[in-house]
């Protein structure tokens, strides 16, 4: 059966940073997906304006999304100025009444910077609402109430560790080595983010950095490329293993269970 399965995250590139394997795994099974990045990146550029890199790097996302036939959308909320309040849950509602997702994928609670953290507790309560029929979004086309609250899991913080660098455990892994070509074409879509980080850093690292993550994933489980995943584990959230069911052979579990 084919699953709607909707990817969310702070900023157009972290979906293929943290999850674009698993992604692509999903995609190539024949689940419907939709990514969606909470703000266009428009603090990513030292050069343009918040606009101009705004309508590049949304053009950046649809494309790296087109690769494995995702659908992209921005929530259009902007770099630094997400919050868990009324308004922005309000829309975060409405993003899912539109997708209809079963699952959804969004940011680990822990992470390095405040969008991340932000999102994740938006999409939490967002996935809680969004069935609540008096719950309502004040659009002018609100679409439909969910009939239920979909699967909710968080993907990995970046680069595996919370804010004090110590590693976080996932509940298990998914083995991307199979796809990570497909994973690695996404993200250099966003090419001005490499161009911008090559400026910055001195050195081309936005592929290798992502590459590096990845391989330091896959050594916990003792793959040779992975991405992690955890559960939310909150009542009334569905608890079935869905996630882990629609991707079969390609899950290791740990020691911690899934
Ligand atoms: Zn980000």
């Amino acid at each position: 059966m084919k699953t709607r399965i909707l990817a969310i995250h702070a900023h157009p590139d972290d979906v293929e940073i943290l999850a674009g394997g698993t992604m692509a795994l999903l995609a190539a099974a024949g689940h419907s997906i939709t990514i969606v990045s909470m703000t266009p990146g428009d603090c990513g550029s030292a050069e343009l304006s918040g606009d101009e890199i705004a309508a590049i790097r949304r053009m950046e996302a649809g494309s790296a999304a087109a690769r494995i036939g995702a659908e992209y959308r921005c929530a259009e909320f902007r770099d630094l100025t997400i919050f868990n309040d009324d308004p922005s849950r309000r829309r975060v509602v409405e993003i899912l009444r539109r997708t209809k997702p079963n699952l959804v994928l969004t940011s680990s609670p822990i992470d390095y910077m405040c969008d991340h953290e932000a999102t994740s507790s938006l999409v939490r309560d967002a996935c809680f609402a969004a069935p609540a029929r008096n719950y309502t979004t004040r659009d002018v086309q609100a679409a439909a109430p969910l009939p239920a609250i979909p699967h909710l899991y968080f993907m990995d913080p970046v680069g595996g560790v919370d804010r004090e660098g110590r590693p976080v455990p996932s509940d298990f892994y998914v083995d991307v080595e199979s796809v990570f070509a497909k994973k690695t074409e996404m993200l250099s879509r966003h090419t001005s983010q490499r161009e911008w980080l090559k400026k910055q850093h001195g050195i081309d690292d936005y592929l290798a950095t992502m590459e590096r993550w990845t391989r330091d994933i896959g050594e916990r489980a003792g793959l040779k490329m992975a991405e992690g995943f955890r559960r939310y584990k909150g009542h009334p959230y569905p608890q079935s293993a869905l996630l882990e069911e629609l991707l079969g052979n390609h899950v290791a579990v740990t020691a911690r269970g899934a």
